[in-house]
C-alpha cells in the first residue's frame, strides 16, 4: 500500500521536525513548510491525504489556510494549538478543521487523531455516487450537494457531513454521542452541546427556510430525519 502523504504547516522549526520525524518512522511520507502561504503552496503541489495545520503562522493564519484549503479539497485537517487559544476559533467558526491537538501533545494522540481522519474520510467517500433523499430534500454525495425543490443549500462542511449522517439513517432516532462519533470522528471531550448547536444552523438553513420540518428532536435522546409525517 502507499504511504500516506503528511504536510505539516508549523513554523516552530523543532516541533515541525520533531513531528517530520516520528510520522516518517511510522511509515508516512512527510512534506514541511513553516509558514501559511508557503504551505498553501505547497498543499497544491504535494496533494497531501492529511494536512496537520498550526493555528498561529506567519504570512496567513492556520485558519485562513484551512478556509481556503477546505473551498475545494475534502482532505482531512488537524488543527495544532497551543494552550489557551479558544477552542471555539477552530470548531465554533467551522473553518473546516476536521479535529485539534492541544500543544504540547504526546506523538501518540497525533497519531490517534490522524489515524481516525484518515480512516473517516475514507469511509465517507465510499458512499460516493450515494444520493439520499428526505422529503423534498436532496444530497448528492459525490457532488457534495443539497437541494431543496432543486435549489441549492449552501452547507459547511461539518453541517453537510451532519445532514448526510441524519438522512442516510433517517427515520431511526440517532443518539448525540452516535452523531458526535460518526460526524465528529472521535470520541469528542468538550462542549457536548456542540450537535445541538449544529442541529441549530441545520434548521435554520432548512427547516425554518422552506419551511417544512426535516429534523426531529427526542428529547434526552437525539435527533432524527423524518421522511413522512
Ligand atoms: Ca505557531
Amino acid at each position: 500500500m502507499k504511504a500516506d502523504k503528511v504536510l505539516i504547516i508549523e513554523d516552530e522549526i523543532k516541533l515541525a521536525r520533531f513531528i517530520e520525524l516520528e510520522l516518517k518512522h511510522e511509515g508516512y511520507e512527510v512534506c514541511v513548510s513553516n509558514d501559511g502561504r508557503d504551505g498553501l503552496d505547497m498543499f497544491y503541489n504535494e496533494k497531501p491525504d492529511i494536512l496537520l495545520l498550526d493555528l498561529m503562522l506567519p504570512e496567513i493564519s492556520g485558519i485562513e489556510v484551512c478556509r481556503r484549503v477546505r473551498k475545494n479539497s475534502k482532505v482531512p485537517i488537524i488543527m495544532i494549538t497551543a494552550k489557551g487559544e479558544i477552542m471555539d476559533k477552530v470548531l465554533g467558526l467551522d473553518s473546516g478543521a476536521d479535529d485539534y491537538v492541544t500543544k504540547p501533545f504526546a506523538i501518540e494522540e497525533l497519531l490517534a487523531r490522524m489515524r481516525v481522519a484518515l480512516k473517516r474520510v475514507r469511509s465517507f467517500t465510499e458512499d460516493t455516487g450515494v444520493v439520499l433523499k428526505l422529503k423534498n430534500l436532496v444530497i448528492d454525495s459525490a457532488k457534495r450537494i443539497v437541494k431543496v425543490d432543486d435549489e441549492e443549500v449552501e452547507l459547511t462542511k461539518r453541517e453537510f457531513e451532519l445532514l448526510f449522517y441524519l438522512v442516510k439513517n433517517k427515520n431511526i432516532v440517532i443518539t448525540r454521542d452516535q452523531i458526535l462519533n460518526n460526524v465528529w470522528g472521535y470520541d469528542y471531550i468538550g462542549e457536548t452541546n456542540v450537535v445541538d448547536v449544529y442541529i441549530r444552523y441545520l434548521r435554520t438553513k432548512l427547516d425554518d427556510k422552506y419551511n417544512v420540518k426535516y429534523i426531529h428532536t427526542i428529547r434526552g435522546v437525539g435527533y432524527f430525519a423524518k421522511d413522512e409525517e
